[in-house]
């Protein structure tokens, strides 16, 4: 099972090491069928190490050069006469585009997006969540909160909005990162939605990683079991950090938060952050650059539930 990058490095090499081993089968298999070919072959190599001495050496190559064609001719005749295809010299890859590497000019193949993917479900178990939570279980009744309405507007109609945005931000994510904030009291349905679009994100093919907050942060601490997730989460295509502001907060852990949420901006990179703290709460807990970041480079999204009282004093 992927479990760390590591793991996928030593993947590759199994991978590597198996299309080795089938070429060889494959050429012992031709050449203890057929030695007249394997006489040829040698034959072959013999004669490009005795051109190329010659080349150095400033000798005449136009005999060996006439021995090369001939007998280049006689494995051609060969192989026609034997039916035999003439590919059994050249490795075979599981994956031609990166040639089992993982990389073509320096981008991630789309095998290694798979494995990547698969890495970060195996960390976070993300695939079990989503078996429900995703927006085709999505039940708008949900938002139709009886006389719920601001200038207008239902709260079911603001949620509609809403998700539209949502898909749309996950559909282009590739070309414009998003940052969010979903902000609301516990059974507003942030986590849901957050979770929704990961597995929207997921359908796309980007790694999603999705952690509670105090899941994230145990794994940083020096006596963790496990691999620390730091590294995982500014690697991920999406990271999703569930409800911030339910974890013990220390200089430590704002530090740890200050640098994932700094970190990923920079990278450009989308994320989503579930809280159910408001915009003062965070200013009074967190780092300054945090609040800020979290206020300013974030969109920030209120999910009120039936509380229309609180709904009426933000401006959405
Ligand atoms: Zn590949």
């Amino acid at each position: 099972m992927i479990k760390s990058y590591e793991d996928i490095k030593r993947e590759y090499e199994y991978i590597r090491q198996g299309d080795y081993l089938r070429y060889e089968d494959k050429k012992n298999e031709i050449y203890g069928k057929n030695p007249k070919l394997k006489e040829l072959d040698l034959s072959i190599i013999k004669l490009y190490t005795k051109i190329g001495m010659a080349r150095i050496e400033n000798k005449p190559i136009d005999e060996l050069e006439k021995q090369l064609e001939n007998i280049q001719l006689e494995r051609n005749t060969y192989l026609k006469e034997h039916n035999i295809i003439d590919d059994y010299k050249e490795l075979k890859y599981v994956c031609d585009k990166c040639k089992d590497t993982g990389y073509v000019d320096g981008h991630k193949c789309s095998c290694f997006v798979q494995k990547e993917i698969e890495l970060f479900d195996n960390i976070s178990h993300f695939k079990n969540y989503i078996k429900d939570d995703n927006f085709d279980n999505l039940d708008m009744s949900f938002y139709n909160q009886s006389g719920l309405e601001y200038n207008g507007t239902t709260y079911k109609q603001l949620m509609e909005t809403l998700i539209k945005k949502f898909k749309s931000e996950v559909e282009g994510m590739s070309k414009s990162p998003f940052s969010l904030l979903l902000i609301g009291p516990t059974g507003t349905g942030k986590t849901f939605l957050a979770r929704c679009m990961g597995a929207e994100a997921l359908k796309k093919n980007k790694s999603v990683l999705y952690v509670n907050v105090n899941e994230y942060l145990n794994s940083l601490k020096p006596d963790y079991e496990g691999e620390p997730l730091k590294y995982y989460a500014v690697a991920c295509d999406l990271f999703i950090l569930d409800d911030l502001g339910t974890e013990r907060i220390t200089d430590y852990t704002n530090t740890e938060i200050n640098y994932i949420i700094d970190k990923r901006l920079n990278d450009k990179k989308s994320t989503i952050i579930t809280t159910n703290l408001m915009p003062d709460q965070i200013e009074s807990n967190y780092l300054s650059s945090t609040y800020s970041r979290l206020v300013n480079a974030y969109d920030n999204e209120y999910l009120y539930g039936d509380d229309l009282r609180r709904l009426k004093n933000v401006n959405i």
